[in-house]
């Protein structure tokens, strides 16, 4: 969990060997080549090693079966979506057929789109192809690549050229399993989050610790769990705060704001006793709006009368107050004696996996054809929306985006119709879920 491999997108009319490619370069005869152009394939989806580059290789053929007039049109409506998502764009020409006028509209839609492209000149054996390779110039996409891939010639300069391309292996701790992961305990002031940080530290010198100062506040907090290690981020200002703070004293929202800047996964403290109260709510909200994964510490387990009604009186407030974080985990733990705590950890580790999820295209795009079949767009201003693709633009939190004819003029309950399909089906609970949409014209 927790990888996010750079997108690497393989686009072109059809025919010019985009799935041939894609095989060449997944290393698996996975896609189905075809003689006739068009032929209706899945869009493919693989991990590839290149150079020793992890990336998430997508093939577009097959993807020229809807709707626009000219093949050009076609060809963009289609890949709008994958292109979309891409960190680098391998545009595949024919250097046997040569340039064609699709070729150029394409690749002036593609230039516009601004993405990282390398230009590949296809079957490009033997030496019958100089003319076309001149020509290639011309699109001004750079310097073509001649390869074949039904040969296998020229792909090991050609997958350099990609590893050198991707962008930079991120130094955060995106897509390094081994960095620790960044959690933050936020909740109203008397909830019990210093003492859930001691109970996680499991000593008392965290909080009693050495004089206020910038060197204390620099301290992080490093746990380890059998995942690996965890780091509680702002506890210098916990710390402070618990100090301070007189029990009355209002939610800090700055303060509480900051902590989840910082951090990847938020528990949220909750007084079990009391109940969700509306400030518990705000947070929650906050959480929500900073994009960030969530579990619910409902603290003080060990003071509460009757445990039935208080879980369920938390999960009616959680079903009618908090949709947008649905299915968040609502662990009870008494930070107190240390009952349940060890289930806190688990739960983090788990949303944290779901926070960094990746859908595969292709699956993403099966789901989104049945949901938009049994749920057919509404009618805005008397005109039917048409949606036509989604893609997963990025995760931390999961970002999806639509993309059809006047796709931004899709209705909020529409909207709230897809977010709740994506997350039942594909098991996103607990995380913000963004979706977004793209008129293509
Ligand atoms: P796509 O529609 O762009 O995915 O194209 P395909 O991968 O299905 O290939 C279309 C046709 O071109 C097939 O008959 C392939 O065998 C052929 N082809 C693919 N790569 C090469 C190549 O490097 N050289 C030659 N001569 N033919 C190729
Ligand atoms: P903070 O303001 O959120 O940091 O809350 P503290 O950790 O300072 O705790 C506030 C009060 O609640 C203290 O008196 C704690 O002893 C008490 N408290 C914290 N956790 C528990 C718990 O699990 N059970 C009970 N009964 N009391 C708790």
């Amino acid at each position: 969990m927790g990888t996010m491999p750079p997108v690497v997108v393989i686009a072109g009319r059809p025919n010019v060997g985009k799935s041939t490619l894609f095989n060449r370069l997944a290393g698996r005869r996975s896609a189905i080549v075809a003689d006739t152009p068009g032929v209706t394939r899945d869009r493919k989806d693989a991990e590839a090693m290149l150079r020793g580059r992890l990336c998430r290789l997508v093939d577009t053929a097959g993807l020229e079966e809807s709707a626009p007039e000219t093949l050009a049109g076609r060809m963009r409506a289609s890949s709008a979506a994958a292109v979309a998502g891409a960190d680098l764009i391998l545009f595949v020409i024919d250097a046997r057929a040569g340039i064609t006028p699709a070729d150029r509209h394409f690749a002036d839609w593609l230039r516009r789109q601004g993405r990282p492209l390398l230009l590949i000149a296809n079957k490009a054996e033997g030496r019958a192809t100089e003319s076309a390779l001149y020509d290639a110039y011309a699109l001004g996409l750079g310097d073509p690549l001649a390869v074949s891939a039904e040969h296998g010639e020229g792909i090991a300069d050609l997958m350099r050229e990609i590893a050198e391309h991707l962008p930079p292996e991120r130094p955060d701790s995106e897509g390094d399993d081994s960095a620790p992961l960044k959690l933050a305990i936020v909740g109203r002031p008397n909830a019990g989050k210093s003492t859930l940080l001691n109970r996680l530290v499991g000593e008392e010198r965290m909080i009693t610790g050495p004089e206020p100062g910038l060197t204390r506040d620099a301290v992080a907090v490093m746990l380890h769990d059998n995942v690996g290690p965890i780091e509680l981020v702002d506890t210098a200002g916990l710390r402070r705060r618990a100090r301070i703070e007189a029990p009355l004293e209002k939610l800090s929202v700055g303060a509480t704001i900051g902590a989840l800047r910082m951090a990847e996964v938020v528990v949220l403290a909750v007084d079990a006793v009391e109940g969700l109260h509306d400030q518990d709510l705000q947070i929650a909200k906050l959480i929500e709006r900073e994009g960030r994964a969530a579990v619910i510490a409902l603290n003080k387990w060990d003071a509460v009368a009757d445990r039935d009604a208080a879980r369920r009186a938390v999960a009616d407030r959680l079903e009618t107050s908090l949709a947008q974080m649905k299915g968040i985990a609502v662990v009870p733990i008494s930070a107190l004696t240390g009952a349940g705590i060890e289930r806190l950890l688990p739960a983090v580790r788990r949303v944290h996996g779901i926070w960094n999820t990746r859908v595969a295209t292709a699956a993403l795009n099966r789901w989104f054809e049945g949901a938009l079949a049994r749920h057919t767009p509404p009618l805005v201003e008397g005109r039917r929306l048409k949606l036509r693709y989604m893609t997963q633009a990025k995760a931390r939190p999961p970002t999806f985006v639509v993309f059809g004819t006047r796709a931004e003029q899709t209705p909020e309950d529409y909207r709230r119709y897809l977010v709740n399909g994506l997350r039942d089906s594909f098991d996103l609970p607990g995380v913000p879920i963004r979706l977004q949409f793209r008129g293509t014209t």
